[in-house]
């Protein structure tokens, strides 16, 4: 059993993170990437106001970049949205079969390791 006091530190230290940890946020490409692309940024490309792909740097550290395809006829498909703040979420996780292996969940612009 954890104590009170307990739980509150855990509570504490977790939202004390949140304000340090830079949340992911949403920014819409017309076109093609930017050459560097920035950490903490999920892009999404667009072309004839269609939206067919998100792009972000592997958070592990790697700096792979990752492509995320967002067309419902091509597998496989992820969904995002984002909040007023424009932090960003994906559905379902990113697991990357190659490279680093990294398996994690984006949700409101925060990154959550499987
Ligand atoms: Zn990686």
């Amino acid at each position: 059993m954890i104590s009170m006091w307990q739980s509150w530190c855990i509570k504490f230290i977790v939202w004390i993170q949140g304000l340090f940890v830079k949340p992911y946020r949403v920014e819409i490409v017309d076109g093609s990437l930017p050459r560097i692309l920035k950490k903490h940024k999920l892009y999404i490309l667009k072309e004839d106001s269609e939206l067919w792909q998100a792009s972000m740097v592997c958070p592990c550290g790697c700096a792979e970049i990752l492509e995320m395809n967002l067309l419902p006829d091509e597998r496989p498909q992820w969904e995002f949205t984002m909040d007023e703040e424009r932090r960003a979420s994906l559905h379902p996780s990113v697991w990357r079969q190659i490279g680093c292996r990294s398996h994690f969940f984006l949700k409101k612009g925060k990154i959550i390791w499987v």
